[in-house]
C-alpha cells in the first residue's frame, strides 16, 4: 500500500513538474514571417499606439482611428512592414468603430491565431509578413464572405 501511495506521489511529482508552463508564455511568431525586428527596433520604428497594437496586441478605442470612416478608394498595408493587406473594394460599415471588410486582399497576407484572451475564444489576425497584431475576424460580416475583419486603424496605412 505504501508502495502504490508513493508511486502516485512520484508520478504526481512528475506531472505537475511536466505540466509547469511559464505565467506568460512568448507569443509565437506565425510562421510565415519573414520580417524580424527586435522590440527595440519594433518601438524605436513605430508610435507607442501603433506599438501597442501591433507589437503588444492592443486594441484602439473605438471610433478613434483614422480610417474607420474612410471611404476614400486604396490599399491598406501593415503599419510596421507595409506588406499589402486590405482593398477599399473590400471595406465596409460596420458601426463598430474600426475599419472592416470583408475579405483580405490576399490569403497569403494574412496569418490567423486563436486568441482565448478575456475568457472569450476569437480568431486573431496578424500580418503573415511582419507577425503584427491587426485585428480580429469574425462570422457575422456581409456576403459574399460573412466575414468581419475588424481591423485596427492604427495598424494600417494607406496608399
Ligand atoms: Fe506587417
Amino acid at each position: 500500500m505504501r508502495g502504490v501511495l508513493l508511486l502516485l506521489l512520484v508520478l504526481f511529482a512528475f506531472v505537475a513538474v511536466a505540466c509547469r508552463r511559464p505565467a506568460v508564455a512568448p507569443p509565437e511568431p506565425p510562421p510565415t514571417v519573414t520580417v524580424k525586428k527586435t522590440e527595440v527596433d519594433w518601438k524605436a520604428q513605430l508610435s507607442d499606439e501603433a506599438f501597442h497594437v501591433l507589437r503588444e496586441k492592443g486594441t484602439e478605442a473605438p471610433f478613434s482611428g483614422k480610417y474607420h470612416d474612410d471611404h476614400a478608394p486604396g490599399t491598406y498595408v501593415c503599419g510596421g512592414c507595409g506588406a499589402k493587406l486590405f482593398s477599399s473594394d473590400h471595406k465596409f460599415d460596420s458601426g463598430t468603430g474600426w475599419p472592416s471588410f470583408y475579405q483580405p486582399i490576399d490569403d497569403k497576407a494574412i496569418a490567423y491565431h486563436e486568441d482565448t484572451t478575456f475568457g472569450m475564444t476569437r480568431t486573431e489576425v496578424m500580418c503573415a509578413r511582419c507577425g503584427g497584431h491587426l485585428g480580429h475576424v469574425f462570422d457575422d460580416g456581409p456576403k459574399p464572405t460573412g466575414k468581419r475583419y475588424c481591423i485596427n486603424s492604427v495598424a494600417l496605412n494607406k496608399k
